[in-house]
């Protein structure tokens, strides 16, 4: 049935969908409620709470218009009604009537929440389990500028730690904890092979708990990658309690670059020449040079290992890196046995020829 209406009904829900979960396009294209809505909402920056209370009542009031908007869309694409309600008249009177009455209900809802400043909201009642929910927002607010706070994740769900607080940021919701009155537990890791964001050995993420010692406070779980997990960490004042055989896995990357480093400080140093001056590594201009490439290794069976002739320059973590990319990404097993060639002059080395300067 490749009507019109069919037609407008897959793609207003494709639409739809993409107003509830906006994809990173939608996100960058700034067409998101809160961004079309920024006006309104005031700055997150400088009110975080009250960002996010007038965030969810508008989210919550234009969610609910959007059935109605369907309906609306079908009529003035259609004059035949009953290509999608074929039975009766009193199933498209129905559904049209909730449809109607959703969006007066959450109007009025979010007109309810709205009274006295915003005493009714969920949120401010949330805060309140705190103290005084207005002295809450505001001590939230203000650690919520400083530049150090942590933050995670996507748009739509977003972590946030401060020094004193927890949040997670939902589409109809905000989570608070009191990082003193809480316990983080990791309680699951869940391993991907494949994603959008994989780097080799594929992605890690971790499902952490928050439990607060005041059972009036919902507990939330956050999920947060692997490779986020100490910055996360720096920013907690109490440990994070590891479930029983929970086991952070180090990426890929980090487990070469710590196999890389042992090999290297095992082999034997070159000895800087006293006339000879070393730059920062051309890789990261961060630190010095300070590994230098010599044939040391005794590769009788493929002999292709080349004296390489440069001067040190770069360091460590950058010729590691270097190392493992000129690897085959499917098979790291062999990368420890395998070669790459300089990156300046291609003259192939291995493992045993890198050497720390000293
Ligand atoms: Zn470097
Ligand atoms: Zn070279
Ligand atoms: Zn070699």
């Amino acid at each position: 049935m490749a009507s019109i209406e069919a037609i407008y009904t897959v793609l207003y829900f494709l639409l739809g969908g993409c107003i509830i979960f906006p994809p990173t396009e939608f996100v960058s294209a700034g067409l998101t409620i809160q961004h079309l809505l920024s006006g309104l909402l005031g700055s997150e920056e400088m009110n975080f709470i009250y960002y996010h209370i007038k965030r969810i009542t508008a989210t919550m009031i234009f969610h609910s218009f959007l059935p109605l908007f369907y309906f609306l869309g079908l009529a003035w694409t259609t004059s035949n009604v009953e290509i999608i309600f074929p039975q009766t008249i009193n199933a498209w009177c129905f559904v049209l009537a909730v449809s109607v009455i959703l969006p007066i209900t959450t109007s009025l809802v979010g007109f309810y929440w709205s009274r006295n400043k915003w005493n009714n909201h969920p949120l401010a009642k949330k805060l309140s389990i705190f103290g005084q929910w207005r002295a809450v927002a505001s001590s939230i607010d203000i650690e919520f500028r400083r530049i150090d706070k942590y933050t995670s994740g996507a748009h739509s769900r977003r972590l946030i730690a401060t020094d004193s607080w927890i949040l997670l940021t939902t589409t109809y919701d905000v989570q608070v904890a009191h990082q003193v009155d809480s316990h983080l537990t990791l309680i699951q890791t869940e391993n991907h092979s494949l994603s959008h964001e994989a780097q080799v050995g594929g992605i890690q993420y971790l499902n952490i708990s928050v439990e607060s010692i005041d059972n009036r406070v919902p507990s939330f779980i956050i999920r947060l990658n692997a490779t986020e997990y100490s910055d996360l960490k720096d920013k907690l004042t109490a440990p994070i309690r590891h479930a029983q055989d929970v086991i952070i896995r180090q990426s890929l990357s980090d487990r070469f670059l710590a196999a890389f480093r042992e090999q290297v400080s095992e082999n034997r140093p070159y000895p800087k020449p006293p006339d000879m001056d070393i730059d920062s590594c051309i890789g990261c201009m961060q630190v010095t040079a300070n590994v230098k490439l010599q044939k040391l290794c005794d590769d009788a069976e493929t002999g292709d290992c080349r004296q390489c002739y440069c001067r040190p320059m770069w360091c460590l973590e950058c010729m590691g890196k270097w190392f493992a990319s000129r690897q085959d990404q499917t098979q790291p097993e062999r990368w420890m046995a395998s070669k790459s060639p300089c990156p300046t002059c291609r003259a192939k080395f291995c493992l045993l020829d890198v050497c720390n300067v000293i």
